[in-house]
């Protein structure tokens, strides 16, 4: 089948980056459509760790093309940074291998600063931002104030954008926020000398793609953060800024709905959220802090500890289905190795009322209380486990179980972090 496309099935940090990887071997093309470098994807390849947040896994595997999408936020120094830091390990990067939407909307310094600023200005009630910008980047490409890759590429033109976008912005800065305005002309400079070492990779990516699926040509979506973060179906306020799921495909790659073809949807076998927000599953005891230990749940980006809790049933079937997915990976299922006992989410509570459906409508989703169905636990280590029957009793039990609630076949476990610690159960590649 010519796409597939894979996505978060919580609250992101999934271990998408190594599945993402994987299945890039089989790929031609390697597509994200959102998000920005708040995403920090973890690809471990022979001991050696690779963290990228907005050039797609595919560029660890030669020959494939790697397409950032217009619905990614751009910020050009990130982007810059991580090529140079790709290059520096031995990776080649050019504008064979990896494209840049000319119309991808671009995150400047104010973005970054109002971000941060916005946060202060939040205190209590604040939502757990990356502080990089992204949030803003997005707000102005629906207030159409902001200027996209082919707006920098042309430095006239950037001027005037800029010059407008920068006279409201620095009103607020200085305004509201008591805070130093952005130098017109310091950023031009900057932003105009990135432009340039941009340009080779910049194109109409919507049209490559597009022809690539008429050729024919393998391609893989890669959606970044978790469809629980999801800004229209996620736990509003506290979501990212883009349409996380197979829904953000179209819009974000320029791409006709039709040409999302198979989707699969990628889950830890426990859960963690990072920030503020709703989680109804969270575990803020020793069994929480074991788990956080055991899988190294600290965030790649930006270290922040993750909070940790069980599998969350009712919120995986709804992410499940808003995808429309084929099926899942569960992935660190090694994780729970040692655990007496295994919990899982199977219905939530508020003020009496039970809920076995995500219930979308609650505007008090902070009181939700979930209540659990408790599984034997394994104590053997099964990093080295390649088949799923040779996994013990009761690992096997719990995925059988959870391939039951979600309704949708569980094609593959993870079992660590490296690329072959994965036991397949009918994935079929690209
Ligand atoms: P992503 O944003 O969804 O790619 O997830 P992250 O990269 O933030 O987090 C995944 C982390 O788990 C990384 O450190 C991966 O190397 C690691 N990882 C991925 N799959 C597994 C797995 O099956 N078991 C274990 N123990 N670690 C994994």
């Amino acid at each position: 089948m010519p796409s597939l496309s894979v996505f978060g099935a919580q609250w992101g940090d999934e271990g998408k980056g190594k599945l993402i990887d994987l299945l890039a071997r089989d790929a031609e093309y390697v597509v994200r459509y959102q998000g920005g470098a708040n995403a920090g994807h973890t690809v471990v390849v022979g001991g050696e760790k690779y963290i990228l947040h907005l050039v797609p896994s595919g560029i660890l595997h030669p020959g494939k093309v790697n397409v950032v999408g217009n619905g990614v936020a751009v910020d050009p120094l990130k982007l810059l940074e991580e090529i140079d830091g790709l290059r520096a390990r031995g990776v080649a990067v050019s504008g064979a291998n990896l494209r840049l939407s000319a119309s991808a909307h671009v995150i400047f310094e104010h973005h970054k600063l109002l971000d941060q600023l916005a946060e202060r200005w939040r205190g209590e009630g604040r939502i757990g931002t990356t502080g990089r910008g992204i949030g803003p980047a997005y707000a102005d490409k629906a207030a159409r104030i902001g200027l996209r890759v082919c707006d920098l590429l042309e430095p006239g033109h950037c001027r005037t954008r800029l010059k407008a976008a920068l006279a409201e912005k620095n009103a607020l800065i200085q305004k509201v926020h008591g805070e130093r305005a952005i130098d017109l002309e310091g950023q031009l400079d900057r932003y105009t000398s990135l432009a340039e070492r941009l340009r080779p990779f910049v194109g109409d990516t919507g049209a490559e793609v597009r022809a690539a699926f008429r050729a024919k040509k393998r391609i893989l979506f890669e959606g970044a953060q978790g469809a629980m973060l999801d800004l229209d179906a996620g736990t509003y306020p506290f979501v990212t800024s883009s349409n996380t799921g197979a829904s953000g495909i179209p819009a974000g790659a320029q791409v006709p709905p039709r040409m999302v073809e198979r989707v699969i949807g990628i889950a830890k076998a426990y859960c963690t959220r990072v920030g503020e927000g709703p989680f109804p599953s969270e575990l803020k005891n020793a069994t929480g802090d074991r788990i956080r230990e055991q899988g190294h749940e600290y965030g790649s980006t930006t270290g922040r500890p993750r909070r940790c809790g069980w599998f969350d049933v009712v919120a995986a079937r709804f992410a499940l289905e808003l995808s429309g997915a084929d099926g899942l990976i569960v992935t660190n299922l090694d994780v729970l190795s040692g655990f007496p006992e295994l919990q899982a989410a199977v219905e939530y509570e508020l003020d009496g009322r039970r809920f076995s459906t995500w219930p979308a409508h609650l505007a008090h989703f902070d009181r939700v209380q979930a209540r659990y169905t408790t599984f034997p636990g394994w104590s053997q280590d099964i990093t080295g486990v390649r088949r799923f029957e040779d996994l013990p009793r009761e690992a096997r039990a719990y995925v059988e179980w959870l391939e039951r609630e979600v309704s949708v076949p569980i094609v593959m476990l993870s079992v660590g972090p490296e690329r072959d610690q994965v036991i397949p159960r009918g994935f079929q590649p690209l």
